[in-house]
Parts: C-alpha cells; structure tokens; sequence
C-alpha cells in the first residue's frame, strides 16, 4: 500500500533537492553459480555525508519531505534519504524505541503492510555490529531481485541461522517464528539484544547472528546476505572478489 504513494513523494523530494540518493552502478560477480551484484559507487555522486551531532535523531522529528504514509497507529512509513534502492521505505516507530529491544507484534504488522508483492524485500539491522546507523527503531523496505535468494531458501549457507519458510505472511506467525528463533539462538535480552539481521521475503524469513558490521572497509548489514554489496571503488570489488564473497559473509557472521 506504500509503493504508488512513495513515487510521488520521490518525485516531489528530488524536485525540493532534499531526497538525495547515492549514484552507484550495478557490477556482478560470480562465485559458486550465484550472481552477486555490487553497486560500485560513481564518482559523480552528489551525496556528502556530514557529521551529525550524536544525539541527532533523523527520525524524531522526520524530515517531512520523506513523509510517505502512516503505517498503523505507531509507525510511520518515510523514504530513505540517501536511498542506492529506489524506493527505498523505512517502517519507524512514532516514538523514540531502541532498535536493539526485540520487535513487537506492532513493528510486524506496520512492516506487513509494505507487503503487497512478490519482489518486496524487507530487512532489519539489529543493533551497530549488524549494520544499523540509527539506534531508533526502523523496519526497511526495498524492491528487488535477491542473488541469494535460492541458497537461502534451500537452507544452504554456511553461517548460524534460522530459515522459515509460508505460503503467505500472517504477522502473528512472524512473531512466534521471530522469537522462537532469537531465543534458540541466545539473541533475546528484555533490554539490548544481541546482534542480528532479518531478511523477509513473500516466502520467508531468515535470522543471522552478527559478529561484525565490516570486514577490511566493506560494510555488510542485512542487505548484504540477499547479495547486494555496496563498494566504493575497484579496489574493494577486486578485495571481494580475492576474499570471497561468501567468505565474506561467514567473517561478519557467526560459525555454525
Ligand atoms: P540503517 O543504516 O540500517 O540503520 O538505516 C537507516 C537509514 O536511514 C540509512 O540507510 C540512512 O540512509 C537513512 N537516513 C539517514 N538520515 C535520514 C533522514 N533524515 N531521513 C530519512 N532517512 C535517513
């Protein structure tokens, strides 16, 4: 219910200057039949990232050009300003909640509404070391082709995780799923969990302890286990490729 609306929220924000997305073009590399697709920064990009004061909350207050929709009656639905996938929806929370505190059946059902199609990609970065900038609550909310898809889905990646699999989403499911899994994984803390992504699709969901947010300059959050990497040069694609893309992976996870 989010997409047609967050368009026209997109064209008014390019057109005010305040949406500023990071130019990037697609590379791929392909290891062990999957085509991983790295976004190779562009040196045109017009996005100078300036320090912000720490206790800076970019969510609360929001900025109102990235308004796309109320989502429920405790989150809203923005645009991520600096966006590489375009749209690019985050689900946060109307009120400041430490994004490190386990997900609510609240979050699940604001989440659930972005939704409404086969190629939508919801992921969560749990805390700094997995990938999260922002330490208030925000669910993510992308469309796109996932390399990984199927290794995940077949249950075959080498790192500590939990897969479960539906025919449809049903939020309640998602949350027993969600605590089942943080639990049997030593991840669940009433006040600061332990580092994690999830990675949600129409078919699935996936959770992974985090050891790291990087690995020798390379970043990886959630949308790094899909297959998608972020790299701002040949010197890391080539520093990928040399390493190993899925080695890469298992270095910022944890051994089974
Ligand atoms: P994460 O880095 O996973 O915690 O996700 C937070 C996202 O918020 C990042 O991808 C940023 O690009 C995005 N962001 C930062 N500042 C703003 C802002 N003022 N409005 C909307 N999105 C923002």
């Amino acid at each position: 219910m989010f997409w047609p609306k967050a368009q026209q929220v997109i064209d008014q924000a390019l057109l005010a200057g305040t949406l500023l997305p990071i130019s990037t073009e697609p590379k791929a590399l392909r290891e062990e039949g999957v085509d991983y697709i790295l976004h190779k920064i562009t040196t045109n990009s017009t996005v100078k990232f300036s320090p912000k004061p720490a206790e800076f909350n970019p969510f609360l207050p929001y900025d109102s050009s990235m308004y796309v929709s109320d989502a429920g009656s405790d989150h809203v639905c923005l645009l991520n300003k600096f966006p590489v996938f375009s749209p690019h929806l985050l689900i946060c929370s109307k009120t400041f909640v430490k994004q490190t505190t386990a997900l609510t059946q609240q979050d699940f059902d604001a989440w659930l509404m972005g939704f409404d199609d086969d190629d939508v990609f919801g992921f969560y970065n749990g805390g700094k070391t997995a990938g999260a900038s922002q330490p208030h609550r925000h669910m993510q909310l992308v469309k796109a082709e996932l390399p990984l898809a199927e290794v995940i889905s077949q249950g075959k990646l080498p790192f500590t995780h939990r897969l479960f699999h539906y025919q449809q989403l049903d939020p309640q499911t998602l949350l027993q799923d969600y605590k089942t899994a943080m639990l049997d994984m030593g991840l669940f803390d009433e006040y600061e969990c332990k580092a994690y992504n999830v990675l949600l699709t129409s078919r699935w969901m996936m959770i992974l302890p985090r050891s790291a947010n990087k690995k020798d300059g390379i970043f990886a959050n959630a949308i790094n286990y899909s297959g998608h990497f972020l790299v701002k040069n040949e010197e890391q694609m080539e520093q990928l490729s040399e390493h190993g893309v899925m080695q890469f992976l298992k270095d910022c996870a944890i051994a089974t």
